[in-house]
């Protein structure tokens, strides 16, 4: 039977704002202390445990920015020089030659500066007549040259203790040939589906049984946040077979996600099993849709009881393990754990939405870009928690405020657009 609105409103009032319950959730990490020494081929996406600074200067030497000819400038600028060629260096060559103000050398890109030069002029802007070049236009003393130390200093920081490593920091890593990092270890994280109904997406169902559809998604969302994950496949809805196997996988994990069970059902056996084991921090979130999620503990073991529904299942893991994980990991700034929301733009809505105040929701919807970059989403029209395709054809959640009370076309809005970039 459906609420009364207003009794609806009464029970959420006592129900935690999405906020308050991630401030909870948060409150309970402790961040992992263990470290371990990773080679770079190692090291992608883990969180550093250490501070890492430059042992040299990054270019090591003045060098070349252009194929062209490197000569020495006595002034500011200068035009119409006619110079004499005395050398050739390619990068990886190093010349001892010093060059006088008539003389030129032939100069690759990233080839260090020969003693005397101090400025290279592009091949494009230079006539050259055997041993001789003719440059025209003007030039400036300095063009074209990459200064030692000029992208980074030997000892400066390179990266702060907390960071995770991505593509780009472990090829400036590779730059100054560090090759070996101490970085914390990787969550380990157990999952488990709960449900009488379910089966594996490898076996047959029978005429009461459907797929199970959770684990594989937050297997590839726990591998892509560099996590170690035990899969504890699918568990009836028994209070015993569901006691045993949480109390068994929180010896020897840092936290524990099930999903399914978590409600006030008949056959939802998550929060007794928490409460006898363990404790039950929180499980009361004004979220749509998302509610009823679990949150507690077993001893040091975190425990995070995700609803059965995919599309809930799928929001509170974005919106509250996701969070968890990065502080768990060690992530932090300055020693600090911020919470990195998701990006929020605004965008204008091109269908109107109708609803009821109360809980934050998580609306999926599809954004365009129009030419002069605009952004407008529409809402997609099936948004049970219960239909998958509404998360497979959106790019975005709009986000919808607890106390909206439905939206118009053309109001600006706040989505989420779902990763963009790998
Ligand atoms: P529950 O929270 O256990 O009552 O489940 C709510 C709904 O989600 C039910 O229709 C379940 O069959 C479905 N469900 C729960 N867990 C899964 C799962 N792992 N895969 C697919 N559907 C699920
Ligand atoms: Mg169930």
């Amino acid at each position: 039977m459906r609420l009364s609105y207003f009794c609806e409103e009464q029970i959420l009032a006592a129900w935690l704002t999405l906020d308050e319950a991630l401030h909870q959730v948060l409150s309970h990490v402790v961040s992992i202390n263990e470290t371990q020494i990773l080679s770079i081929d190692e090291a992608f996406g883990h969180v550093l445990a250490e501070s890492l600074y430059s042992p040299l200067d990054v270019p090591p030497w003045n060098n070349s920015a252009m194929d062209g000819y490197a000569l020495n400038l006595e002034n500011e600028h200068a035009e119409n020089l006619t110079l004499t060629i005395t050398q050739t260096i390619k990068a990886g060559e190093l010349s001892e030659l010093t060059l006088n103000g008539k003389e030129c050398a032939r100069i690759m890109t990233g080839a260090p500066i020969p003693p005397g030069a101090n400025t290279v002029v592009m091949q494009e802007n230079v006539e050259r007549t055997g041993s001789k070049i003719q440059i025209s236009g003007r030039i400036t003393r300095g063009d074209n040259i990459r200064p030692k130390a000029g992208d980074i200093a030997k000892s400066q920081r390179l990266f702060e203790k907390g960071h995770r490593l991505r593509a780009q920091d472990l090829m400036l890593l590779s730059s100054v040939g560090i090759h070996k990092m101490c970085v914390f270890r990787a969550p380990k994280v157990a999952i488990v589906a709960t449900g009488d109904e379910l089966v594996a997406v490898t076996d047959t169902p029978d005429e009461k049984q459907i797929y199970e559809s959770h684990r594989v998604g937050l297997r590839a969302k726990l591998k892509a946040l560099h996590c170690e994950v035990t899969d504890a496949g699918i568990l009836k809805d028994d209070q015993a077979t569901i006691t045993q196997t949480f109390a068994s996988l929180a010896a020897s994990h840092d936290l524990v996600i099930s999903s399914g069970g978590v409600s006030v059902g008949d056959a939802d056996w998550v929060k007794p099993a928490l409460q006898r084991l363990g404790d039950l921090h929180l499980w009361k979130i004004a979220i749509k849709p998302g509610k009823p999620f679990a949150f507690g503990q077993f001893g040091a073991c975190l425990f995070c009881g995700l609803p059965g529904n995919p599309v809930s299942a799928f929001v509170t893991f974005e919106q509250l393990v996701v969070p968890l994980l990065h502080k768990l990991a060690g992530e932090s700034s300055n020693n600090e754990f911020v919470i990195q929301k998701p990006l929020n733009v605004k965008a204008t809505l091109t269908t109107s939405i109708k609803r009821r105040a109360g809980r934050v929701e998580f609306a999926r919807g599809r954004f365009i870009q129009n030419e002069a970059g605009e952004l407008s989403v529409s809402l997609l029209p099936k948004q049970s928690s219960s239909v998958m395709t509404s998360l497979t054809h959106a790019n975005c959640y709009i986000v919808i405020p607890a106390e909206s009370e439905g939206l118009s076309e053309n109001t600006v809005v706040t989505i989420q657009p779902f990763s963009l970039l790998i």
